[in-house]
């Protein structure tokens, strides 16, 4: 595992409601959480981050609309991406279903150590936690950098720009 390059996506999402979809690469999918109000760079800060449906490698890049009639219709930027890796022993699906994940990210917003923590009695809620290191701030990422890392849009250009990337396949989810 050591050496090898996943991708670390998260995508700030207005959907009915803003939130930021934080994606790891696991094997051939990004599993992905919804996280309310995105990372904190402050150890302090204990970010919500809901589980949803995994996502196709491919959709890593997609920044644009997602049409009305979808789930998830709204706008889309990547916020921020890059690399991860995950940290110690077992394999990260097998930490996953053990409810802890130890990660190195590699992005251009967010950097250094995270844990991704599985609360009690709910599947689907964890919590997105910094660890101590160099990279911790308590500055607000989510306000100092609110733009695209692929495009320096915000997300309110997306959504007013009538030449945006529109995806529209009714049945899918892009939560
Ligand atoms: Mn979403």
């Amino acid at each position: 595992m050591t050496g090898e390059r996943l991708i670390y996506v998260i995508h700030k999402h207005k959907a009915t409601r803003l939130h930021y979809d934080f994606r790891l690469q696991v094997r051939g999918v990004l599993v992905s959480w919804a996280v309310p109000k995105g990372p904190s760079l402050s150890t302090k800060d204990k970010r919500l981050a809901v589980r949803v449906d995994d996502h196709d490698l491919s959709y890593a890049g997609f920044e644009g609309r997602i049409a009305a009639g979808n789930y998830g219709a709204g706008s889309v930027i990547v916020w921020d991406n890059g690399t991860w890796r995950p940290i110690g022993e077992p394999a990260p699906e097998a930490q996953l279903k053990a409810g802890k994940l130890k990660f190195t990210v590699y992005g251009k917003k967010l950097a250094g150590e995270w844990t991704l923590l599985k609360m009690r009695g709910n599947d689907k809620n964890w919590l997105l936690i910094k660890a101590k290191d160099k990279y911790v701030s308590d500055g607000d990422i989510t306000q100092l950098r609110p733009e695209s890392v692929i495009s320096g849009r915000t997300l309110e250009e997306i959504e007013s720009d009538s030449r945006a990337s529109v995806i529209d396949c009714s049945g899918d989810s892009f939560s």
